[in-house]
């Protein structure tokens, strides 16, 4: 196919970006905007060797699963990919997804997915659901100052106070912000020059608590005249913390290392069960709480703790599932690779009066297997573990760290994960070395996005 060919393709999946995927004469087109069910009318923008990314022009029949996107914004913007499939479709794309890279990658056959996956868990409302925004500062091309999300890619802000995926009172507080720069003369950063003070605004919010936390980040000392803003934000019930973090840097990362507070605490405090987590601006903290409460409930259910167990959590952040486990289990370790992050996962266990979890700072595929090695010298047998449970990153874990696991011989390993497809290769190593999966569920926590999460139990096997 050439560049500028006009084409018609009928939608029948969605790949890894979200766009629909069809095929034409064998041909397999990249359509972005279309959804299942389309039959479009495309242009081909960039044509290669077996496939090529098209540009839809016309929807000749639109899909019936299409609904229409609560948020104007919806194509633009980068944050959503998904947000005209409707949402029961949605979560049938995202089951299939695992189930595909169970079977493919993982190798586990058709009956056996029929008989252990459990249906997937999405939300009952499936919008403003994010408890933590973060909001780029700019200018547009008339020199007014807008606030949005980056287009898909780019650094380009798409304008935008009302996202339909964080919580309304985003929509208050940004106004508020961008009243204060304009009436105050505060400037904008510039991404390009390098100029321009405010460059980022952090929104959190607990969900249980309604506690609300304001970060500007500035790329400069101080913020001129922040009284004013205060006085406005502090009007906002729930207020807790408001704060500013200084970056200079040319860069992408989002914060600055140290935090300075404009009024109220440096923190906010929210709930995941009956756990109490202290939320600072440069603390992870899983960013849909509704879900997280039901993935980790679903990794305490399948851990099946009697409160006798040694539990190791394998990139554990900032200690949520390690507490969760904490309350069921007679000892917990924790491993995981930033510091800050185990900071708050020892303080989180002193406030709430947790104190059999342990924490270690280090590589999970280097701290398990020195652990193992100098357990072994000091004692002269094998450190034991009743469970272990990971939840890394999209690249999974490491072979050294699934050797080590295996060898610890846990009567089960839970597995978290936010790549099926990593998933499905650790697992395929992990059944082939004695174990098998028993238990498997999907998880959505980002409902109009592609991301999937996975929650899986693997037993040991006896026969
Ligand atoms: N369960 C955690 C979040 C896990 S996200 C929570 O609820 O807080 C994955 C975590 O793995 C991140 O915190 C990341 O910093 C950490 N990480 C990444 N690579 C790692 C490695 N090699 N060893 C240990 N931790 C790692």
């Amino acid at each position: 196919m050439k560049k500028n060919e006009k084409v018609s393709v009928k939608i029948d999946d969605i790949g890894v970006n979200g766009e629909g995927i069809g095929k034409v004469d064998g041909y397999t087109l990249f359509v972005k905007d279309a959804i299942i069910g389309d039959t479009v009318e495309a242009v081909i923008t960039k044509p290669k060797k077996n496939y090529a990314y098209a540009k839809m022009i016309n929807n000749i029949e639109p899909s019936k699963h299409r609904v229409s996107a609560r948020c104007p914004v919806a194509r633009q913007c980068g944050g959503c990919q998904i947000q005209e499939l409707s949402y029961e479709v949605q979560l049938d794309f995202k089951n299939k997804k695992v189930r595909g890279n169970l079977e493919r990658i993982g190798g586990f056959s058709p009956e056996l997915l029929d008989e252990i996956m459990e249906p997937i868990c999405g939300m009952e409302e499936p919008f403003y659901y994010r408890n933590k925004a973060q909001f780029p500062i700019g200018t547009d091309k008339e020199g007014k100052i807008v606030t949005g999300f980056y287009a898909g890619r780019t650094h380009q802000i798409i304008p935008n106070i009302d996202c339909a995926l964080g919580v309304p009172v985003n929509q208050e507080i940004l106004q508020m912000i961008l009243d204060y720069m304009n009436e105050n003369h505060v400037t904008a950063y510039n991404e390009e020059t390098g100029s321009g003070l405010v460059r980022h605004v952090l929104i959190r919010y607990g969900f249980k608590t309604k506690e609300i936390m304001v970060c500007l980040v500035i790329n400069g000392d101080n913020l001129p005249h922040f009284e004013k803003l205060v006085d406005n934000l502090i009007k906002i019930e729930g207020m807790t913390s408001i704060t500013y973090s200084v970056n200079r840097e040319n860069t992408n990362v989002i914060m600055g290392k140290q935090i300075g507070i404009l009024w109220g605490q440096g923190y906010i405090t929210d709930y995941i069960g009956d756990v109490k987590y202290q939320i600072s601006p440069l603390s992870f903290f899983q960013v849909n709480p509704v879900q997280t409460e039901k993935l980790y409930g679903l990794a305490l259910e399948y851990a099946d703790l009697k409160g006798e167990e040694t539990v190791w959590d394998l990139y554990c952040g900032i200690g949520t599932i390690s507490l969760f486990l904490a309350q069921k289990a007679k000892k917990v370790y924790g491993v995981e690779i930033v510091p800050q992050a185990i900071d708050d996962a020892r303080n989180n266990a002193k406030i709430n009066g947790i104190e059999n979890a342990e924490f270690f700072v280090g590589k999970a595929e280097e701290v398990l297997p020195g652990y193992y090695a100098q357990y072994e010298r000091e004692h002269g047998t094998k450190a034991y573990a009743d469970v272990i449970v990971v939840d890394p990153p999209r690249k999974g874990c490491d072979e050294t760290l699934l050797q080590t696991m295996v060898q610890m011989q846990p009567e089960k390993i839970v597995y978290v994960s936010c790549d099926s497809a990593t998933l499905a290769r650790d697992l395929k190593y992990l059944c082939e070395s004695g174990y098998e999966m028993t238990r498997c569920r999907a998880v959505d926590q980002f409902p109009s996005t592609i991301h999937i999460e996975t929650v899986c139990l693997l037993s040991k096997r006896y026969k």
